[in-house]
């Protein structure tokens, strides 16, 4: 499954929309200095310019406290050219996150990471989802999947890929079973999936034997090794899978395509434009 190519779409598309809204803005907050952090930053920013969206870039100090990451949350909100703010993760540990999280205006949470919209999520209502699950969707989509009564296992249960993308299938109508790092016989599980989402970050954790012949796999792992960076899918999966996305080229490049979806969504929310987003 090529997510470089559906992202560029999804980024022209995006761009129509922007010209046709007018002046768009993406706060980012960045704090310290992770290298990781500073590169999905950089192209969040690239992304963002190349579709006309103004990016407003807040790179600040490891030391600022939890106060000042507040009191800055609580000036994007209020500030009228700022659509989208989307707060960097993670923070430094003398940061709550959650509450830092919470203060984002739901409104203008384009990653989807507050618990209004994770809970909008979770009972099916208008909300705004994080990037990587919409993308995960999108490409199942784009494939032409079939979701509605089929067996969809995600490995992994976080609040930013495992979870957002199983309450995504089950509004699909899959039957879905979501693993973890304590879940018994893996391979088990994993065998049965008709879609197998791995978010984990740890490589090969699927492997080919561990895939049920024609399934669809979803590689959301972005692994830094010495080979280079790989996914949580060993390569050898794709001779027995019927579809794989490649890391890099899979979800990463539609995690991004979607945040900017998400911030043209709040933009005509605030405008008046369209009710309160829904997926
Ligand atoms: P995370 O918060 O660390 O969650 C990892 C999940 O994997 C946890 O639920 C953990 O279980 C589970 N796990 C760990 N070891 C396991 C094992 N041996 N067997 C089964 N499950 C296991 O990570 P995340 O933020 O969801 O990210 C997951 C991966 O996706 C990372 O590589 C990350 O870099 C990548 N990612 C990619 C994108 C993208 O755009 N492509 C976006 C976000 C994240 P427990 O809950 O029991 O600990």
């Amino acid at each position: 499954m090529d997510g470089k190519a559906l992202a560029a779409r999804v980024r022209a598309r995006v761009a129509d929309d922007v010209a046709q809204l007018g002046e768009l803005g993406l706060a980012t907050v960045l704090v310290g200095e992770d290298p990781a952090s500073a590169v999905y930053i950089r192209s969040k920013h690239n992304a963002a310019r190349e579709a006309g969206i103004a990016p407003h870039d807040h790179h600040l100090s490891a030391g600022t406290t939890e106060d000042e990451l507040l009191a800055l949350v609580a000036e994007l909100n209020a500030d009228d050219a700022v659509d989208g703010i989307l707060v960097q993760l993670p923070l430094p540990d003398h940061v709550d996150e959650a509450r830092v999280l919470r203060a984002v205006d739901p409104v203008k949470d384009v990653d989807g990471f507050h618990p209004f919209n994770a809970g909008q999520l979770y009972v099916g209502e208008p909300t705004f989802v994080p990037g990587t699950p919409l993308g995960i969707l999108a490409l199942l989509k784009e494939y032409e999947v079939e979701l509605k009564g089929r067996r969809a296992v995600v490995i992994g249960r976080s609040t930013i890929v495992g979870k957002p993308a199983a309450m995504l299938l089950l509004a699909e109508h899959a039957t879905v079973t979501i693993c973890h790092s304590r879940t018994r016989d893996l391979p088990a599980h994993t065998r049965e999936a008709d879609v197998l989402v791995a978010a984990v970050g740890r490589p090969a954790t699927v492997t080919a034997d561990m895939v049920k012949p024609g399934a669809a796999v979803i590689d959301v792992g972005i692994n830094r090794t010495p080979a280079g960076l790989v996914g949580d899918v060993d390569p050898g999966a794709a001779e027995v899978a019927g579809l794989l996305t490649p890391v890099p080229g899979g979800v990463g490049p539609m995690t991004i395509a979607m945040l900017l979806e998400n911030t043209v969504r709040a933009a005509r929310f605030r405008r008046g434009l369209a009710p309160f987003p829904r997926r």
